[in-house]
């Protein structure tokens, strides 16, 4: 394993390659064994890096461009790989050949391809993001020109995921669909059905990939574990030069 699930598709001469991670076939240790791409979770920061470069092999790249994210909703645009990723929870590439990624547990890992306007896009949406609107400010800054496609990555249910009163209410209010309940009957957030109702709202259909974070022992979850790693969503397009 190493992946939850990947996929290529291709489009005239642009071809897009994403993919998902689980936690197995890295180099981490402990409680971040194995895969884990998180950079601020206390890991060793020399199997962080490795463990990147495996996640970017997955979808064919030797390295992957990252935001530093902070649970709100600017968007940015990158060219290459940077050493100090700016904050934000979205990032955009018209670069052909960088592959951008998000890093999650439990939150959701949105990747987007719009093939028209050759450009790709990574969102981390939790619940601070989806009441915030970062996908929605993710596919303004996108400005696509024809469909695209987007995949939603696995994130923690709403059946798992209960919050206070307080916080679904905020994140309703922003978002109907987003409200839901645990299977004890006490407020949650489905962070999914946020996203996928945001993606709607653009006339975009997500796709989901892959389960809860907090049921799948091939998964990180920082509900579950709190000291835990991180699995990445990547994305890459390229032009085949045939
Ligand atoms: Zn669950």
């Amino acid at each position: 394993m190493g992946v939850v699930a990947r996929g290529r598709m291709v489009e005239g001469d642009l071809s897009v390659e994403w993919a998902f991670t689980d936690r197995h076939d890295g180099v981490s240790l402990g409680p971040y064994s194995s895969l884990n791409v998180g950079g601020k979770v206390d890991d060793d920061p020399i199997a962080v890096a490795r463990n990147r470069a495996i996640a970017a092999s997955y979808v064919g790249a030797d390295s992957l461009a990252r935001v530093h994210q902070v649970h709100g909703r600017d968007v940015v645009r990158l060219e290459r790989v940077l050493d100090d990723p700016p904050p934000a929870d979205a990032a955009i590439t018209s670069t052909l050949g960088l592959a951008l990624a998000v890093q999650v547990a439990d939150c959701v890992p949105l990747l987007v391809a719009d093939l028209p306007g050759a450009q790709v896009a990574v969102v981390h949406a939790g619940w601070r993001g989806v009441a915030a609107g970062v996908v929605g400010a993710a596919l303004d800054a996108l400005a696509a020109s024809g469909p695209v496609r987007a995949w939603i990555g696995p994130a923690i249910c709403p059946g798992c995921y209960e919050v206070s009163e307080e916080v679904r209410d905020e994140v309703a209010a922003a978002v109907p669909e987003a409200a839901a309940t645990t299977r004890q009957g006490t407020p949650a957030i489905d962070v999914r059905a946020g996203v996928m109702a945001q993606l709607a709202a653009w006339g975009v259909v997500g796709e989901l990939i892959g389960g809860c974070t907090f049921e799948s022992p091939d998964l990180y979850s920082f509900r579950r574990d709190q000291v835990t790693g991180r699995q990445a969503g990547a994305i890459v397009m390229r032009r085949d030069h045939g």
